[in-house]
């Protein structure tokens, strides 16, 4: 039966930066993805904030500048500003300066990052279950000490520990268009998306365009109101429309157990009012991986990677969770609740929705 300490399911972002945390300490490190190609296809805004944007959010997580080294080549489009739309197309700037990148290079970056330091990545694996303390997967049986569920909202991993999964996630679809965007990421509120917010994200020559919603506050299929978004905005749509769900009620209550520990998308670490998720998976997952190596050479408990990431990401994260709860009793529903509130908010209490600020002292 194949061995490994720290046995990983899914190298997106939040199992690769896991992996490459946990093999610097230098314990044996797997992880397994059901895809063959990883980061393909792309299903994300590709959006990153920039490293001053992430330390403001989350002042007490270490490191920024090295966790978030991404090469200029992964970096397409510089943005300063994020221009929120009201449903009648009023629009209002916030500063806020971060870039886009390519989603798929981005992820086989961070799993080069992890096989660097010495992880072992299987792909066009999938997991099954656990059984007696042994992953089943489609390329057999895996022994391990530790297993990280880093496998998105539907976690398998987390199933089979007894962990929560997030409630509620919401889907999304996104593709690319072509043509020349301003520098700055538009969200469009209102009916357009209802209970979300349809997006345009610029690239070089093109741009991320997508939409989220809430099917409680929708009535049609999300691929009808992508339509409407794109005839909407004459998009020049250049690639196939990819979705998946976003956690949006905040982290679940319990992310380890004696062996186990879930991380990213699998654990809700998402901001809710925005759908952002890559640069929690990476803080997190650096946590996640520290805390799996110290527990396979020193006996460390798990239950501290629970401890750790709270402090660092707990508090934001239910900051940005009861602002879309607010946003779900009172702005959405109809366009023109959505725009009254938006005017009552005004720029600087959106600013600070966007940041994870409180709103209200
Ligand atoms: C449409 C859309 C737009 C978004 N835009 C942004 C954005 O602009 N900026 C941002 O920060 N965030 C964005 N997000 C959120 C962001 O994509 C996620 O938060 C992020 O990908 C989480 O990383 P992760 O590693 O936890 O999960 P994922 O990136 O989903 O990786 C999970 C991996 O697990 C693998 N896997 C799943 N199940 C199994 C299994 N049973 N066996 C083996 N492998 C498995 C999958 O193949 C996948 O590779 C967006 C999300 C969506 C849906």
């Amino acid at each position: 039966m194949f061995k490994t300490d720290v046995l990983i399911v899914g190298a997106g972002p939040a199992g690769s930066v896991t992996a490459r945390y946990a093999a610097s300490k230098g314990v044996t490190v797997t992880v397994i993805d059901r895809k063959h190609e990883l980061g393909a296809p792309v299903r994300c805004g590709e959006f990153m904030p920039s490293d001053e944007e992430i330390k403001g959010m989350f002042p007490n997580a270490a490191d920024i500048g090295g966790l978030f080294d991404i090469p200029g080549r992964l970096r397409l489009r510089e943005t300063d500003a994020i221009r929120l739309t009201d449903p009648k197309m009023r629009s209002s700037d916030i500063p806020f300066a971060g870039y886009t990148t390519d989603r798929a290079e981005f992820d086989r970056h961070l799993a080069s990052l992890a096989e660097d330091e010495g992880a072992e990545i299987i792909r066009g694996c999938a997991f099954h279950r656990i059984e007696d303390g042994i992953a089943r997967t489609s390329a057999g049986d895996i022994q391990y000490k530790v297993i990280v569920g880093a496998d998105g909202p539907g976690s398998r991993v987390s199933r089979s520990l007894g962990l929560p999964r997030p409630r509620e996630p919401y889907p999304a679809v996104t593709a690319q268009a072509r043509g020349d965007f301003d520098p700055v990421v538009v969200m469009f509120f209102g009916g357009i998306a209802p209970g979300a917010y349809s997006w345009i994200i610029p690239k070089k020559g093109q741009a991320n365009v997508g939409v989220g919603f809430s099917p409680k506050f929708a009535s049609g299929t999300l691929g009808e109101f992508f339509d409407k978004f794109v005839n909407k905005h004459n998009f020049d749509i250049i690639s196939r429309t990819e979705g998946k769900y976003v956690p949006s009620k905040g982290p679940v209550a319990k992310t380890y157990t004696d062996t186990g520990m879930t991380v990213g998308d699998a654990a809700g670490h998402v901001i809710s009012v925005n759908g952002g998720g890559i640069p929690l998976a990476m803080i997190a997952g650096r946590i996640c991986g520290d805390v799996a190596a110290d527990n396979v050479l020193e006996g460390r408990k798990l239950i501290e990677y629970q401890t750790e990431w709270s402090r660092v990401m707990l508090k934001p994260l239910k900051i940005a969770a009861r602002g879309k709860a607010l946003a779900d009793l009172f702005a959405f529903g109809s366009d023109r609740r959505t725009g009254i509130c938006m005017k009552l908010l005004g720029k600087r209490r959106m600013a600070k929705l966007i940041r994870c600020k409180r709103i209200f002292p």
